[in-house]
């Protein structure tokens, strides 16, 4: 499978729909979130470093990120394609993605746009508080990851756009509506 990128705003079903992608295909899936969770629950000084921007919805600076990003995409088996998830989130990441992966002589592959209203977005984020307990799962700092998503993250769109690798797949209802329609456009790739 190629690389997939898979953006979306805080709750749209990323890291749900990732699992799905690897269980069906078999690729590496990196969730820069969940690289960040772990090191806060190691106590890393990274996990310090990055719990203070997450629990106040804000991103982790660039260069620190980027940096992350390769050495955690260059731990993973080669060639069997990647799905990155929750990675890029500005234009400089985006950019230091292409060039990275440049460097590798590999591509971005595809990018699989998830959109989903507002109401839905809140509505999931409670409930995933209750269930998971994600210290950034609550109203205010939820109402925050929003605008920071609009104001630094959805200006990307337009950049894919450009690049030629953006498909939208939006939200009417039903998981398995959504994960029919991202299946039937990635079995047509190779
Ligand atoms: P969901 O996983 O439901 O789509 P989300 O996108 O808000 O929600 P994560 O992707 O897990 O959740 O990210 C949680 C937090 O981790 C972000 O709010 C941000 O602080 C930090 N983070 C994750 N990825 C990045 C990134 N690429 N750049 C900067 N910060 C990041
Ligand atoms: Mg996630």
């Amino acid at each position: 499978m190629k690389n997939i990128i898979i953006f979306g705003a805080p709750g749209s079903g990323k890291g749900t729909y990732s699992d799905e992608i690897v269980e069906k295909y078999g690729m590496g899936h990196i969730s820069t979130g969940d690289v960040l969770r772990a090191e806060i629950k190691n106590g890393t000084e990274l996990g310090k470093t990055a719990k203070g921007y997450i629990d106040n919805g804000q991103l982790i600076p660039d260069e620190l990120m980027i940096d992350i990003l390769a050495k955690t995409y260059d731990s993973l088996p080669a060639g069997k394609g990647v799905i990155f998830d929750g990675f890029p989130r500005t234009i400089a990441q985006a950019e230091a993605l292409k060039q990275m992966l440049a460097e590798r002589k590999h591509d971005m592959g595809v990018m699989i746009e998830l959109v989903v209203d507002e109401d839905t977005l809140m509505k999931r984020l409670l409930n995933r508080a209750i269930e998971q307990g994600r210290a950034d799962d609550n109203e205010e700092t939820i109402k925050k990851r929003f605008a920071v998503y609009h104001n630094q993250t959805e200006p990307l769109a337009a950049w894919f756009q450009k690049e030629g690798i953006r498909h939208t797949f939006t939200w009417e209802g039903s998981k398995e509506q959504m994960l029919a329609n991202i299946f039937a456009f990635l079995d047509t790739l190779k």
